[in-house]
């Protein structure tokens, strides 16, 4: 039996996990950094170096070690680069595989992190014997990871697959991207909180007693005690999330489309409307052969495992 190990690691706006995976897809060890304490590209490569070389060492990992897999935002996989991250301390291109290859002789693959969940879903997860499929992460922004016949569809540029920001709605929400109506403006925790936001003030409820911060989890517990406009603000958001999904599916006819993230964790508060929502404004060709459901990973290890399995499914 093939007893190999890989690292992988997820670079996120706030956290960095670094985890040792095992061939099961077991996070054997993991070790997480503050991201934003390392402004400068070269001290956030010193330490991931330092972490990898220790986790290594811990498990005794060496001839057994078959590469480093790294899932991160705006995260090209031709390049090996992280480009122009909204959320991320280094603006412009940040060369990550090459910097990291002056460390490690050993295979080393970044991608977009939607696209390593939608591979770790594959590998270890929900979708496992799957080739069509559509992951969609529902954190502050909308990620989506698309798999055709196999395999991550890039694009010539790598930066295929981001649903989240197909428009949705003519002269819609302001987006990050610098445009208007973009489905993550609706169907993202953000987008939850504005919808909220928007019908507490419609009701006359704006800013909400004791200045409570609005949060996702707020809103979710808000809706589970009843209070009309979350569930209000859950039902709307699961709307356009169905016509976003409805429309994701004429492009490359997945069988299955996978909720993962944050607000996923909302279960049926946001999968109800969503289901609802997708199988009103699915084409009839489509009807009955698309299922949405949650994602297969442990949540606390999902990110690392993602990142892991671009490296597994190549062994
Ligand atoms: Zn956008």
């Amino acid at each position: 039996m093939n007893k190999y190990r890989v690292i992988g690691i997820d670079i996120g706006g706030t956290n960095t996990k670094i985890g040792l995976v095992d061939a099961d897809g077991v996070c054997l060890t993991k070790k997480i950094i503050k991201t934003a304490d390392y402004i400068a590209l070269e001290s956030y490569i010193e330490v991931i170096v330092t972490t990898v070389n220790k986790l290594l060492a811990l498990f005794n990992v060496e001839e057994s070690f078959k590469g480093i897999g790294i899932g991160a935002p705006n995260g090209n996989h031709y390049k090996g680069t992280i480009e122009y991250p909204p959320n991320l301390p280094w603006k412009g291109v940040s060369p990550i595989v090459e910097l990291l290859k002056r460390h490690f002789d050993t295979e080393i693959i970044l991608t977009n992190d939607a696209d390593a969940a939608a591979m770790g879903e594959m590998i270890y997860g929900a979708a496992k014997g799957k080739k069509d499929f559509i992951v969609i992460t529902l954190g502050t922004g909308l990620g989506s990871g698309i798999v055709v016949n196999g395999e991550i569809v890039n694009g010539h540029d790598g930066f295929a697959g981001e649903i989240g920001h197909s428009i949705i709605e003519i002269n819609g929400r302001d987006c990050g991207c610098g445009r208007k109506g973009c489905l993550e403006t609706y169907c993202s925790a953000t987008g939850l909180i504005n919808t909220y936001i928007e019908l507490l003030k419609k009701n006359n409820s704006y800013p909400p007693v004791n200045n409570t911060i609005i949060d996702s989890l707020y809103i979710y517990q808000q809706a589970l005690k009843g209070d009309k406009l979350a569930i209000e603000a859950f039902d709307f958001t699961g709307e356009m999330l169905g016509i976003g999904l409805a429309n994701a599916v004429v492009y490359t006819s997945p069988d299955t489309i996978i909720l993962y993230g944050g607000l996923a964790n909302a279960k049926e508060m946001i999968f109800s409307p969503t289901i609802k929502s997708f199988n009103n404004n699915l084409m009839n060709l489509y009807k009955d052969k698309v299922r949405i459901i949650p994602s297969g990973l442990k949540e606390d290890d999902a990110a690392i495992l993602g990142a892991a399995s671009l490296i597994s499914h190549r062994i």
